[in-house]
């Protein structure tokens, strides 16, 4: 165990077992106990672990050079993964700027929208709306740009004036509007939000188009995306979607913003876009926005390791082989299958309050009383605790505790793309297990 490692933090606090290796959807601890990775880490690995065409792609890349400078050279990975990544993405995203991880995609993001507004003479314009709740990463911006309290007390107060509105959680509504009408009423808090703060202000609308971790794989009515796009179009601001955890196929199409045809202005991509086979990200944007910044000098921003030629070697890789084993197909298949698997359990366990989720981003939530959403009494920490008996069984899978308005646990069921039926029953099997174990415990 790590107590007493220099290398700190989460490992000191919460001890666990040295990985020892990967293969596939599986890993393995240093003892030779083997997990399923059901939650792809942090929603990371969509390709599985150690796929031996990735590795040896970046092998032969490894024996070139693992490095230049993009001011002192260019290099083919970066231009092929650029090519590759607009040619998988909806017309009219035809841009790419490399990071190295997903807050910086979205700060990238963010400076992009605002330079573009000063090179377009709207100055004016720096006020960037979110949602509440959502995660949007842990730099000083993106942790600003976060509406997830418990992360952004202890460095309060932050940034000024970057207003929020509630994200639609309409799983919780108890009214009697229909879905439609209920995705309209959530969409027309971003028109309230703009004029409030006024509208020459507003640069951009940030959203993760489902949520990850922030609110366990919230997907919002049909009619919120196109009245949110609607409303961006009509006032002049930028439609941001962080994309970091739902995009390079996780939803079941390499952005989820294909599922509602929305074309956004800028879009951030990590996580899966690197898989895990390297700290990788990018932003992806229209030339609309691109070429005016282009023209007043350039976009002012750029990090050491971007586009490393390592990185973008493997991010190719991944990309090729989502395209070749037919991945983000198979997401959508097996995220059905899943969900539907997930859903059966409701029955059998009156505290599974609500299944939810998109192609392979799927969640669960467990509550007190399914009738009124009433959440499990905090003591229990049912988010750690299950996550505990499952890790004990060897599955591995990711929880939070909403907190804010309202509290819930959610629990993220994301395996890897590269999931079969077959192992789908054996995540079910060790899923069951670990909520009979569970349940028995707080019959307690
Ligand atoms: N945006 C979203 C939607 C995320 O889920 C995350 C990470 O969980 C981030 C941004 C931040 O990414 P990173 O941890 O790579 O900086």
């Amino acid at each position: 165990m790590t107590g007493d490692s220099p290398y700190l933090f989460y490992q000191s606090r919460n001890p666990r077992p040295y990985l020892d290796r990967g293969e596939g959807i599986y890993l393995y601890d240093e003892s030779g106990k083997r997990y399923i990775d059901g939650s792809s880490g942090a929603m990371v690995s969509n390709i599985g672990h150690s796929n031996p065409r990735v590795l040896a792609k970046m092998k032969a890349q490894m024996d070139k050079a693992t490095f230049g400078y993009r001011l002192h050279f260019r290099t083919h990975p970066s231009e092929d993964l650029a090519a590759k990544t607009v040619s998988m993405c909806p017309q009219g995203l035809d841009r790419v700027f490399f990071v190295s991880g997903g807050s910086e995609a979205v700060e990238s993001a963010v400076k992009l929208a605002r330079q573009y507004a000063v090179a377009t003479g709207q100055g004016t314009r720096y006020r960037v709306i979110s949602r509440f709740p959502s995660y949007h990463g842990c730099t000083f911006g993106a942790l600003d740009l976060t509406g997830y309290e418990p992360l952004r007390a202890p460095f309060a107060p932050m940034m000024e004036g970057m207003p929020k509105i509630t994200a639609p959680t309409t799983y919780l509504d108890r009214d009697t509007l229909t879905e439609e009408e209920r995705g309209f009423r959530y969409a027309e808090l971003l028109r309230e939000q703009i004029e409030e703060a006024g509208p020459e202000t507003v640069l951009a609308f940030l959203m993760e188009p489902v949520g990850g971790a922030s609110t366990g794989a919230l997907v919002a009515p049909d009619s919120y995306y196109q009245r949110t796009r609607e409303i961006c179009e009509e006032y002049g601001v930028l439609l941001i979607y962080d994309e970091v955890m739902t995009g390079a196929g996780r939803t079941g199409k390499f952005l989820a913003a294909e599922h509602w045809g929305i074309t956004p202005d800028i879009v951030a991509l990590s996580k899966g876009f690197g898989a895990g086979y390297a700290p990788l990200g990018a932003i992806v944007a229209s030339s609309r926005i691109v070429e005016p910044v282009l023209d007043a000098g350039g976009f002012q921003h750029g990090f050491t390791y971007a586009g490393n030629p390592l990185a973008c070697s493997a991010g190719l890789a991944v990309l090729e082989e989502l395209e070749e084993q037919n991945l983000i197909e198979n997401a959508a298949r097996m995220g059905d299958v899943l969900k539907a698997r997930l859903e059966g359990l409701m029955s059998r366990y009156q505290f599974i309050g609500d299944v939810r989720g998109k192609g392979l981003l799927l969640a669960f939530e467990l509550v007190a009383d399914r009738s009124t959403m009433e959440p499990l009494p905090r003591e229990l920490n049912a988010y750690t605790r299950l996550v505990e008996i499952a890790y004990e069984q060897g599955l591995i899978i990711y929880s939070r505790r909403t907190r804010g308005g309202y509290e819930g646990d959610h629990f993220l069921i994301c395996p890897p793309l590269i999931v079969t039926k077959a192992q789908i029953e054996e995540i079910m099997n060790l899923l069951e297990a670990s909520l009979s174990r569970f349940a028995d415990e707080i019959a307690n």
